[in-house]
């Protein structure tokens, strides 16, 4: 990281204030931890708030039992199922990810992840992060494809679609085989690079922020989807929780265009797209036939 020479000295005080296990494992597990429910809270803010309403691509949410883009409080059955799926979560972090970062510890060793300086350079540490992200939607594209055959389904899968309009805290809802399975697609990336320890927190809060961000549920101006034309987003992943099927990628678009399994949410796109054209064409035409007074 040249010219980021303060980065060096704060990395080099945090290695040298524990041992090497301790930041190799209880720290990864804290940057996976502050990732997942540190970009959630922005979402659960906005799922309190009416003034968001106008970006949720669903509005039969949690949040908005009656359906009503009005209401004003969360109903309070829609919070228990908030808070029953943040329990599940934090279970599944504490008793799946955080064992499985400590087996895969001596893995990451052998392959070289070291947290020495310097720290990589902003290419090295660029490109292995979207090496690791084009890695991970391949090998979660077949994952997820395979979880959607019939057995697996009934016995895996059905409860991470439980939630047929997702928000942020549902994203690691899922069987704890799933989150073992599909978690394999996570670390195939690091595995085939070996990255610095600082490119493997880089890339771990990535994820979990794009994982959070594509169920949060809402399609806003600030949306990622919306300024990178290859990030399928919450719009994308939103239609396979409605469908529970198609879009079965994690993080880019060009997967399910290359397998044609995004055709159906294309149709629904293309009508989505002209009926907000027919309805702003007899918009205008109201405004036309309304008499102009006064001149
Ligand atoms: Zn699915
Ligand atoms: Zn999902």
């Amino acid at each position: 990281m040249g010219g980021f020479s303060w980065l060096e000295e704060g990395w080099l005080r945090l290695a040298t204030s524990v041992s090497p296990f301790t930041l190799h494992t209880l720290f990864t597990f804290l940057i996976h931890e502050v990732a997942y429910w540190g970009t959630y809270v922005p979402y659960a803010l906005m799922d309190r708030s009416a003034y968001f309403r106008k970006w949720k691509i669903q509005e039969h949410t949690y949040g908005y039992g009656s359906g009503s883009r009005h209401a004003k409080r969360l109903p309070g059955h829609d919070r228990m199922k908030m808070w029953r799926c943040v329990g599940y979560v934090a279970a599944n972090h504490l008793f799946l990810v955080l064992p499985l970062i400590l087996v895969t510890h001596p893995l990451f060793e052998m392959l070289g992840t070291t947290h020495s300086l310097p720290l990589p350079t902003v290419w090295e540490f660029g490109t292995q992060i979207f090496f690791c992200l084009l890695v991970e939607d391949v090998f979660f594209y077949f994952g997820h494809r395979l979880l959607h055959t019939p057995w697996l389904y009934r016995h895996v899968h059905s409860v991470h679609h439980q939630h047929t309009a997702p928000f942020g805290a549902a994203a690691e809802f899922a069987h704890p085989l799933e989150v073992v399975f599909l978690g394999l697609s996570t670390v195939a990336g690091p595995i085939i690079v070996g990255p610095h320890l600082f490119t493997l927190w880089g890339y771990l809060f990535l994820r979990c922020w794009q994982t959070v961000d594509c169920h949060s549920g809402y399609d806003g101006p600030w949306s990622l989807n919306r300024w990178v034309p290859i990030y399928g987003g919450a719009r994308q992943h939103d239609h396979h929780h409605k469908t529970f099927s198609g879009n079965y990628a994690s993080i880019f678009l060009h997967m399910d265009w290359f397998f044609g399994t995004d055709w159906a949410w294309r149709q629904s796109s293309a009508r989505q797209r002209r009926q907000g054209v027919l309805q702003t064409e007899k918009a205008a035409e109201g405004e036309q036939q309304v008499p102009v007074s006064g001149s």
